[in-house]
């Protein structure tokens, strides 16, 4: 099949389609974070068994959830003081 639905406008995750790069199976998705991602229809709308949200920093938030809620994250110090960084 040939046919390529619109998805501009669409919001998948942290993704917003901008518009479909020519020529490709693409769309220029803008993330929540700011970046620019090409994702092929494919990845957007599921049909391939899996959908990309983000261009990468979904699984990186999640990450730091998980930090958050350990006790032994690496944000602290050997002697359990916190490590002042900056944000
Ligand atoms: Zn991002």
């Amino acid at each position: 099949m040939s046919y390529t639905r619109d998805l501009s406008g669409r919001e998948v995750g942290y993704l917003t389609v901008i518009e479909r790069i020519p020529g490709k199976k693409k769309w220029l998705c803008r993330c929540k974070c700011g970046t620019l991602k090409e994702v092929s229809t494919q990845r957007l709308t599921g049909s391939a068994g899996r959908i990309t949200k983000s261009c990468g920093c979904m699984s990186n938030d999640l990450r730091k959830e998980t930090n958050k809620l350990n006790e032994f994250s690496p944000g602290r110090n050997i002697d359990g003081s916190y490590r002042t960084k900056p944000k």
